[in-house]
């Protein structure tokens, strides 16, 4: 079949789940047998979000061919079960980076380079990017931002001739915000009037509506909402607040909106879906009463967003044994050889997580150390893992001022060291170790029995690694590195046999945990953490 384009673009506010409607609904279609594709395209002008801080748009996230792209790319291959590639998320700064590459190389043959049609040209291409492939039958493409902003005005204008191109093939969905005045006891509809108003305006009409609210709709907030934006009630649906995201999907599909999507496309011949697994992990979370308290030791805590993959893979792996997570945030600013005992005081495990630069660091050795030496189940990610490998470095192997150049570039001891091919790099954007490259474990170890297998691949974001030259004496003194790749032979792996847990990876394994497939190295990391738990 001819791919579909879905659109979804977001009105009234930010942060109403703009990417959890459209991964919701792209687990709906594959539910029903399509093959579907999800896309996200960002307004603002950086090339990719690899140089942002955290603070700005949350985690970044990296897909498997190595592109450092937003965080709702993590929400789309949690719930869709597939991976995403650079061509799924595409920025201002790219699309503007390829049209200016294009004029100086003489491509538009004198004409004077414009938004429209040139910019919006490049837009289009790469929308239309994925479909081309003929490996989906339905594209969906998230818009950031909110509508009325002047920097989606490109997209918008972009989505607007597509949709006039494509005709049924093209289907715009558009989430809104139903606030609810609690003195006058009444939800209002005025903002979402006004912001499809908005949408008018630029000359699109959408075609169905979801409804943000923390309260139900009625019958006749939804008939007044069609009427006022030229919407059919039966194509306003709601999205309320629910107690989880995973429960999206289920409240989507009840109210029909893949049947909706399905009819204005004009496909009349409607699959049923199969959501078991799904409704499967929904139960497990109803059930999962006993808590297991996670420590997650890191420098951005303030914002959850800043390791949204990690709590997403410690999430998963805790419902699939059936206990229910609690995250206990631990700035690593604040961590001392006196406080440490008490702000680790009850935690089943630890997760020290991935990072840049020295801020906090001094509190990551000593989380370690702690763990290390009371056998508290311990994951360290990237970051984590090299402090596991510095903190061993200074307290076992005695090292003293051993470091990482990235934070000592004149250690003594530099156990974690620039990459090789990273010395000539000047370049900040796009020029890290990325994506994924193959790792070989060694059979026995914990990591192969995590994994069931001895060969894996991860996905990698940095420019430090283990210093081979030291790696004798990690071994001879009990820290083996049970992980390498097998052309470089640089180490992705690090562990200590006869503790609990203990456990580094120079990759990010959060980036491929799901849904349906939680990660094998987390689902070991939290049974290790239940079997704690039950010895204390
Ligand atoms: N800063 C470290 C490096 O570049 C670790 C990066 C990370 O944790 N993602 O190697």
């Amino acid at each position: 079949m001819e791919t579909k384009y879905i659109f979804v673009t977001g009105g009234v506010v930010s942060s109403l789940g703009k990417g959890i409607i459209a991964a919701s609904l792209a687990r709906l279609l594959l539910a029903r047998g399509y093959r579907v594709a999800n896309q996200k395209l960002d307004p603002y002008i950086n090339v990719d979000p690899g140089t942002l801080n955290p603070y700005e748009h949350g985690e970044c996230y990296v897909t498997i061919d190595g592109h450092e792209c937003d965080l709702d790319l993590g929400h789309y291959e949690r719930f869709t079960d597939q991976r995403t590639t650079r061509a799924n998320n595409i920025t201002t700064g790219r699309v503007y980076q390829s049209v200016i590459n294009k004029e100086r190389h003489g491509d538009y043959l004198g004409k004077t380079v414009q938004i429209v049609p040139h910019i919006t040209d490049e837009i289009k291409r790469d929308i239309k990017l994925l479909g081309n492939t003929g490996k989906y039958d339905f594209v969906i493409t998230e818009i950031g931002g909110v509508v009325g902003d002047i920097e989606s005005l490109p997209f918008l204008e972009s989505v607007r001739q597509l949709k006039w191109e494509m005709g049924r093939n093209a289907v715009l969905v558009h989430l809104t915000y139903v606030p609810y005045i609690a003195a006058a006891k009444e939800l209002k509809t005025k903002p979402t009037q006004h912001s499809v108003k908005e949408l008018q305006r630029e000359g699109i009409q959408p075609d169905i509506l979801v409804m943000r609210t923390e309260h139900d709709l009625t019958t006749s907030v939804r008939r007044k909402v069609a009427l006022f934006c030229n919407v059919t009630p039966d194509a306003c649906f709601q999205s309320i607040d629910c107690p989880t995201v995973f429960e999206v999907p289920i409240r989507m599909d009840e109210q029909g909106l893949a049947e909706c999507v399905l009819s204005k496309v004009g496909i009349e011949e409607r699959p049923k879906a199969d959501l078991s697994a799904w409704n499967n992990f929904l139960h497990m979370i109803e059930q999962s009463t006993e808590e297991l308290r996670i420590g997650i030791v890191g420098k951005y805590v303030e914002l959850e967003d800043s390791y949204k993959s990690i709590n997403e893979s410690l999430y998963q792996a805790a419902t699939y044994h059936h206990r229910k997570l609690k995250k206990v945030f631990i700035s690593s600013e604040g961590l001392t050889g006196e406080n440490i005992a008490r702000k680790l005081d009850g935690l089943d495990g630890v997760v020290v997580c991935p990072g840049f630069g020295s801020r906090g660091i001094d509190g990551k050795f000593v989380a370690l150390k702690y763990c290390r030496e009371n056998d508290i189940p311990t994951f360290g990610i990237c970051l984590g893992m090299q402090c596991m490998v510095i903190e061993f470095a200074r307290n076992v192997l005695h090292l003293a001022g051993a470091n990482s150049t990235e934070m000592d570039s004149s250690t003594p001891y530099n156990v974690i060291d620039l990459m090789e091919d990273q010395k000539s790099i000047t370049n900040y954007g796009g020029t890290m170790r990325l994506g994924g490259y193959a790792c070989h474990l060694k059979e026995g170890s914990m990591a192969a029995k995590a994994y069931g297998t001895l060969d894996i691949v991860e996905r990698h974001r940095h420019r430090f690694e283990f210093n081979s030259d030291f790696r004798d004496q990690f071994e001879n003194a009990g820290m083996k590195c049970v992980g390498e790749n097998p052309d470089t032979h640089l180490v992705e792996v690090v562990e200590l046999p006869g503790h609990r847990w203990y456990l580094g990876t120079q990759y990010h394994p959060e980036y491929s945990s799901t849904v349906l497939h939680p990660h094998a190295l987390f689902m070991s990391f939290i049974e290790a953490a239940i079997t704690f738990n039950k010895e204390k």
